[in-house]
């Protein structure tokens, strides 16, 4: 069936099925937000990545870290039996810790898994807190670190503090910056090892259209073991043949 053609949509996080999802955004955009569970396009591809191409859900006992909890994820991660699961966020009441994500109050080397999605571009030291990530993991570990991508070069401009400008500028009037096709190199240098999955295209359109997904690349990010240092892959976005997640967790 071609992408024309589907007329339902469907969130394979509550798996609602509608005819289209509700407008989200300050300029909305259509068919976003799930009437169910509330997730968006990002939060949706990021479940079918952590479904289908991590052992997030296996029986393996892992403690997962999860920045700036999105209501629609954060219960299926709590719920999980083989997840030892701590949220945490700047804003008082938001979660479990009360914490800046560039000055991490957690001990070294503590977490098998790190989920953080846009919130980098709200962080004055971008690069400290990536290093903080890293610093929490375990040898081994790994991270999901996704933020909105802009053009070639990050843009930021720590002069620009400007509502209207940084909305102009960087997408958001909260945004520090626009990151750019470089943002993995930034990863990188904090020392993780990175791939970029190029993960709605190996879906298609088909599943894009189905599940609403933004077209996003999603960083996995991998805590070298000791003595190893960062860099980063790119994936070549060979198509997947799963029709969608291959369980439910
Ligand atoms: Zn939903």
């Amino acid at each position: 069936m071609g992408s024309d053609e589907w007329t339902r949509v469907e969130c394979p996080i509550c798996n609602q099925v509608a005819g289209e999802f509700e407008p989200f955004g300050l300029k909305p955009r259509l068919n976003a937000r799930c009437p169910t569970c509330g997730s968006l396009e990002r939060h949706r591809l990021i479940w079918l990545y952590l479904v289908n191409e991590t052992d997030l859900f296996s029986s393996r006992p892992k403690r997962m870290l999860h920045f700036a909890p999105e209501p629609a994820l954060r219960g299926k991660f709590a719920d999980h039996l083989s997840i030892d699961y701590v949220t945490a966020d700047l804003a008082p009441g938001n979660a479990m810790l009360e914490m800046d994500i560039a000055d991490i109050q957690l001990p070294d080397e503590s977490f098998d898994v790190v989920y953080c999605s846009h919130v980098l571009e709200h962080v004055p030291d971008d690069r400290k807190a990536m290093r903080e990530l890293l610093r929490v993991l375990r040898p081994g570990g790994w991270a999901i670190l996704q933020v909105p991508m802009f053009g070639e070069e990050t843009d930021e401009d720590p002069a620009v503090t400007d509502p209207a400008e940084r909305l102009a500028r960087f997408g958001q009037q909260d945004h520090l910056r626009a990151y750019g096709r470089d943002y993995p190199q930034r990863l990188s240098d904090a020392g993780f090892v990175v791939t970029v999955d190029r993960y709605p295209a190996r879906l298609g359109q088909d599943l894009i259209a189905r599940f609403r997904l933004t077209r996003e690349d999603v960083h996995y990010c991998r805590k070298p073991l000791a003595g190893g240092t960062g860099g980063f892959v790119e994936r070549v976005p060979v198509r997947v043949s799963a029709p969608g997640p291959r369980r439910q967790p």
